[in-house]
């Protein structure tokens, strides 16, 4: 197949794309208070022409482009929020929000979506449908695709497919990921709290040491994913704070925990409360003391409709050629496009951002994190691709 003209447009458009990824770079917000985000985002719409709503899942901005014949809803989503991290590069673009930081690369996601907005307005009369931009806020455990698809987002009109894509650290510039299935895990957040009878740290024989039970928990617990989760399963059982006590001398009467958890397959995911709660709960029980657990849902596994997948993947083909397509191995981060990807088929690809030349080889939520711009015009690449495959009459 012919490139199409488009691709070299993109190619012109590098030193724009950069320039609007550092706009956005110096003022991240952390989920759901993106104002000046969601702000510029609506303004750079307006810009193009378009008539963006705001204030869809309290931060968001959705706007669409018409195809100029009749057809299918494709949503096209970039998520938009930071972290909460001082950022630590000396890059003269660098965050100018003290202890906020887009280091999770959501920066460049905008800016593809608005190259990619751009790029598809020109080409209107091809469209056969509609795309519906979707710039969602509080990504990163918030629960912003929920709040915008409680908004009504996936609604009027009904949108039919879902494609986004996520810039990737992990992964050389120059090449896309697209696998179908399963990409991202299930992430699901603990809080565990151990309970004993407090006492003289010279006389445990008198209380029930929390600390003590806590230490057999925390071993333990690896056993749910070596004993219990099948070989052939993946899962992730990880306690990232602990916290009790009060002196050396005193026997502690409480601890509390916190973790995460990550799964990929559905039955794993549906057991991972049991495993745990009988994990905690028996082992404390063992030693005099009482344990229980606070299991919240966070996102679902990540999962790419077969036939999207294939025709993302097939875009991306046509538009970077075979070499650069790779099929990558799954993620065991967790991802809230898998909320928009349970309720319509999609796919979620990865954009490759590393180059070690350019100091871009952090890893994401790094305070030092830094992708390769030249990845952006790829990345709009196969997104202008994939949408102009959807809508297309043949489909
Ligand atoms: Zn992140
Ligand atoms: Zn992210």
């Amino acid at each position: 197949m012919a490139i199409a003209p488009w691709t070299e447009q993109i190619d012109t458009m590098a030193a724009e794309l950069t320039a609007t990824r550092r706009e956005f770079h110096r003022i991240p917000e952390i989920g759901f208070e993106e104002v000046k985000t969601s702000a510029l985002v609506a303004a750079k719409l307006r810009a193009l022409g378009l008539e963006p709503h705001e204030g869809i899942g309290k931060t968001g901005v959705v706007a669409m482009i018409e195809g100029a014949h009749p057809g299918r809803t494709l949503l096209m989503r970039a998520d938009i929020d930071g972290l909460p991290i001082e950022e630590r590069t000396s890059l003269e673009y660098r965050s100018t929000h003290p202890g906020r930081m887009h280091a999770c690369g959501h920066d460049t996601h905008i800016t593809m979506m608005l190259a990619t907005a751009r790029i598809l307005l020109e080409h209107r009369e091809h469209l056969h449908g509609r795309v519906k931009l979707v710039f969602q806020p509080a990504e990163e455990s918030l629960g912003g695709a929920r709040a915008m698809i409680d908004d009504g987002v996936l609604e009027g009109p009904h949108v039919d497919a879902a494609i986004g894509c996520h810039i990737w650290n992990d992964m050389p510039t120059g090449h896309v990921g697209v696998r179908e299935g399963p990409i991202m895990a299930a992430s699901d957040r603990i809080h565990i709290t151990v309970e004993g009878r407090g006492g003289h740290g010279a006389m445990p024989h008198l209380s029930s040491d929390a600390i003590v039970a806590s230490a057999q928990v925390i071993n333990s617990l690896q056993t749910v994913v070596s004993r219990r989760v099948s070989p052939l399963s993946a899962g992730v059982v990880t306690i990232g704070t602990i916290h009790g006590g009060y002196a050396s001398n005193i026997i502690a009467d409480r601890v509390e925990m916190e973790g995460t958890v990550r799964s990929f397959d559905d039955e794993v995911w549906q057991q991972m409360p049991d495993f745990i709660e009988q994990i905690v709960e028996g082992t404390c029980r063992a030693l005099g003391c009482t344990g229980s657990v606070q299991y919240t849902r966070g996102v679902p596994t990540t999962v790419n409709d077969a036939e999207m997948a294939a025709l993302v993947r097939d875009a991306a083909t046509e538009v970077l050629g075979a070499d650069r397509v790779l099929y990558p191995q799954q993620s065991t981060g967790g991802e809230d496009m898998s909320v928009f990807l349970q309720a319509v088929p999609g796919c979620f690809f990865w954009v490759g951002s590393q180059n070690s030349e350019k100091g871009a080889d952090r890893p994401h939520h790094h305070p030092e994190f830094n992708v390769d711009e030249d990845a952006m015009p790829l990345g709009v690449k196969v997104l202008v691709a994939s949408a102009l495959k959807y809508l297309d009459a043949q489909h």
